[in-house]
């Protein structure tokens, strides 16, 4: 699952309208289906209540689905929108201007305050746009010390977000920078066009009833999840090119996918799009090789052919084609950067996967395959969490870190078998596929 942090920590209002929403052919086209992906994010994403406060955070590009939004959720009730905007020159303008010591702050107020909105039940939408090469020629060191510093000031409502105590969706809008990044050398309207074409297909809102498909595919997700639950594996094994990796469960794991019931009551749907099911690893349990299938776009830079070796949950050896000292750099974040929070399963002919486009935005690529995260679990995956001190839930296996960063390793050449607490293998997928 994805949670997308990046950039919240620099947050600022804008007031400025950008985007392409022309009033010719091509742009009304997209203008309606924009429409359409606002009301499912509304409606199936957050499933946003009569009376609720809704918190938007969004790319200054994303202002014209943000006004559509805001729409949808005033007709669905709410009493109040606000949106936060971030823009890519003010951001690079710090890079580039800033002092130095100016790196190791980040707006706490901020994430209080949105927190605060929280915890009065303020539900809460991301929109996922922004350009993921814009820090790829900053200093490294500035940015990786930045993006710390945003951690810990996001934590507390990132622990809101994280636990489901409210209803949140992350939803996609097409940025002319995000575009550019797609499809290089493509003239930008065309750029912006295609992006917008795979960001409506995967979100499924171009059928006849886009919250009945949601709710079909829903059903689908949770079906999966149910029978994994009841298998309960002690392990799963992945077995391709490179990779022969063992990933030990958490104790009392739990697998979830599509949609999400919020501790406030509300069943949400966390991002869309979505194929994946997923649970919480056991953070001393991973053993042997795995080999990314996909390259991992990570603070601008495309981190391919990643190759790591885990011993007793731990990452011991890692190396990547390209971006390497991007990897080490994340591994060294802190104690439990190195080890997993996250394991999913996603088909090889998953919707996003067959479009063969890469986003390099985890919303979209975590979808396209199998994948691993870095990092952060997710208590949500475990059963009876609500409750447990930091150190029980540890003991169960669950990781705690500042960062998640999910990457590939699934791929049509890639088997997975569950195995039992008694050493019985389930074959699980064959060439990427579910058995
Ligand atoms: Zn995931
Ligand atoms: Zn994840």
């Amino acid at each position: 699952m994805d949670i997308q942090t990046a950039g919240t920590g620099s947050t600022g209002n804008g007031s400025t309208g950008a985007g392409n929403t022309g009033r010719d052919g091509a742009g009304s086209a997209i203008a309606a289906r924009m429409d359409r992906l606002a009301e499912v994010a509304v409606r199936v994403g957050l499933n946003l209540q009569r009376g609720q406060e809704l918190v938007i955070t969004a790319p200054l590009d994303a202002v014209p689905l943000v006004r559509r939004i805001t729409e949808h959720a005033y007709r669905a009730g709410s009493s109040l929108v606000t949106a936060f905007y971030t823009d890519d020159e003010s951001r690079l303008a710090r890079f580039r201007h800033a002092p130095d010591e100016a790196f190791d702050i980040a707006s706490g107020w901020l994430s209080d305050g949105i927190a605060n909105a929280f915890r009065g039940n303020a539900a809460r939408m991301a929109i996922s746009g922004d350009d993921p090469s814009l820090l790829g020629a900053e200093d490294p060191d500035k940015v990786s010390r930045a993006s710390r510093a945003a951690s810990r000031a996001n934590r507390p409502s990132l622990e809101l977000i994280t636990t489901f105590a409210i209803n949140w969706n992350i939803v996609a809008c097409a940025t002319p920078a995000w575009a550019r990044t797609v499809f290089p050398g493509v003239p930008e309207a065309d750029a912006v066009a295609r992006l917008w074409d795979a960001i409506f297909a995967a979100s499924r809102i171009d059928g006849a009833d886009p919250v009945a498909d949601w709710a079909a595919h829903n059903d689908a997700l949770a079906s999966r999840g149910r029978s994994l639950n009841e298998l309960d594996f002690a392990s799963l094994h992945f077995q391709g090119p490179g990779t022969d990796l063992s990933v030990g469960l958490a104790d009392g794991h739990l697998w979830a996918g599509g949609a999400e019931r919020a501790a406030n009551g509300i069943v949400c749907n966390p991002n869309i799009p979505t194929e994946e099911v997923f649970t919480t690893p056991h953070r001393l349990r991973v053993d042997g090789t795995v080999r990314s299938t996909k390259p991992l776009s990570y603070q601008g830079t495309l981190i391919e052919e990643i190759a790591v070796r885990f011993e007793a949950g731990r990452i011991v050896d890692a190396h990547a084609a390209r971006g390497e000292h991007v990897l080490t750099r994340v591994l060294g974040t802190d104690d439990g950067a190195s080890r997993l929070g996250e394991v999913a399963l996603v088909p090889h002919s998953s919707p996003i996967s067959q479009s063969g486009v890469l986003f390099q935005n985890t919303l979209f690529d975590e979808n396209a395959a199998s994948h691993i995260a870095l990092g952060q679990a997710y208590t949500k995956c475990l059963r009876d969490a609500a409750g447990q001190d930091p150190d029980a839930l540890a003991a169960r296996g669950a990781n705690t870190s500042l960062i998640h960063i999910d990457w590939m390793i699934g791929s049509g050449e890639v088997d997975v078998d569950g195995i039992a607490r008694d050493g019985a293998r389930t074959p699980l997928m064959r060439g990427g596929e579910w058995c």
